[in-house]
C-alpha cells in the first residue's frame, strides 16, 4: 500500500513537469453557453475538489499550482467578480453591479448572488478536465446548493481541501499582497517580489494593492470569514471530503502536502 501511495504521490508531483499551463478559463468568465478547450491527457484522473482556507493563506496560489499540475480549471468567483470590476456598467447585470458594492466593502456578496452565477456556468461543473473552486462555497448555504446542483449534473466531489494557518501569519501575508491590474497576476512584497517594483513581470502592467485587501477590508473579511465560513469544514468533515492541509512554508512545500494527502485518499 505504502509503495502504491509513493508511486501516485511521484506521479502528483512528475505532472508538474509534463503539463505546466494555464487552463483555459473561458466558460468560467462568460458563463450561460459559452465553453472552453479543456481536455486531460488520456488516464489522468480529473479532480473535482473545492479550496478552503482564510483569505491570505495561500489558497489562490495553490490552486493555480494545482491547476497546471493536475489539470483542473481554477473556478474562483472573486475573479468573475473583479473581471466584471473592468466591465463598462452598462456591461454589467445587475446582480453583478450589486455584488462589486459587497466586494469593495469587504463584505460577503449575498447567497443567492453568488449561488446564481455558480448556476450559470453548468459546463465548468460538468468540465472533463475537472475543477478546482477556489472562494466558493465560503458558506453552508452555498455548500448546500453546490450539493444540489453537482447532484443535478451527476458529478462528484473527489476532495475539499481546507488550507490552515494562524491569523498573525495570514494578516502579514494580505497586507503585502499585489496584484496586476492587468493580468491579475499575484505577487508579495516580501516573498514573491516582481523583478521591477510595482510592475508586473508577466505584463507589464501596474501592480495595485486590491481594495479588498486594504487592512480595513481585511478585517471585515477575516470576521466574515470566522462567521460564515469556518463551519463549512465540518459540513465537509462529516461528509468524509475534508482534507486539512498545514499552510504556512513555501508554495511548493505546500503544494506537496497537497499531492501527499491527495496521493492518500
Ligand atoms: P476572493 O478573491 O475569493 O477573496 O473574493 C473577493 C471578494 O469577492 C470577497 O471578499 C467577496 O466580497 C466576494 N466573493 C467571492 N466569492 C464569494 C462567495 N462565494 N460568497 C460571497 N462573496 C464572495
Amino acid at each position: 500500500m505504502e509503495i502504491l501511495r509513493g508511486f501516485q504521490f511521484e506521479l502528483l508531483c512528475c505532472a508538474a513537469k509534463m503539463t505546466s499551463t494555464k487552463p483555459d478559463r473561458t466558460a468560467w468568465f462568460k458563463g450561460g453557453t459559452a465553453s472552453c478547450q479543456e481536455t486531460l491527457a488520456s488516464g489522468a484522473h480529473a479532480y473535482r475538489m473545492v479550496l478552503l482556507g482564510a483569505p491570505g493563506v495561500g489558497k489562490g496560489t495553490q490552486a493555480e499550482l494545482i491547476s497546471e499540475r493536475l489539470g483542473p480549471c481554477q473556478l474562483s468567483t472573486g475573479d468573475v467578480f473583479r473581471a466584471a470590476k473592468t466591465l463598462d456598467p452598462s456591461e454589467r447585470t445587475p446582480a453583478l453591479s450589486a455584488a462589486l458594492e459587497y466586494m469593495k466593502r469587504g463584505e460577503l456578496v449575498p447567497d443567492e448572488t453568488v449561488i446564481g452565477i455558480v448556476r450559470e456556468r453548468p459546463n465548468c461543473l460538468r468540465c472533463p478536465a475537472g475543477f478546482l473552486l477556489d472562494g466558493f462555497p465560503r458558506t453552508v448555504q452555498q455548500a448546500e446548493a453546490l450539493a444540489k446542483m453537482l447532484g443535478d449534473l451527476g458529478v462528484n466531489l473527489d476532495a475539499v481541501l481546507s488550507y490552515d494557518l494562524p491569523i498573525d501569519q495570514i494578516v502579514s501575508r494580505l497586507s503585502g499582497r499585489r496584484t496586476c491590474g492587468g493580468c491579475k497576476a499575484v505577487y508579495h512584497v516580501a516573498t514573491k517580489p516582481p523583478k521591477v517594483v510595482d510592475v508586473c513581470d508577466q505584463c507589464g502592467g501596474k501592480l495595485i494593492l486590491r481594495e479588498d485587501d486594504r487592512p480595513e477590508a481585511i478585517r471585515v473579511r477575516m470576521e466574515a470569514y470566522a462567521k460564515s465560513t469556518a463551519p463549512l469544514a465540518e459540513y465537509y468533515r462529516q461528509r468524509g471530503l475534508l482534507i486539512s492541509i498545514a499552510a504556512n512554508g513555501s508554495p511548493e512545500e505546500i503544494y506537496r502536502r497537497t499531492a501527499v494527502a491527495l496521493a492518500a485518499r
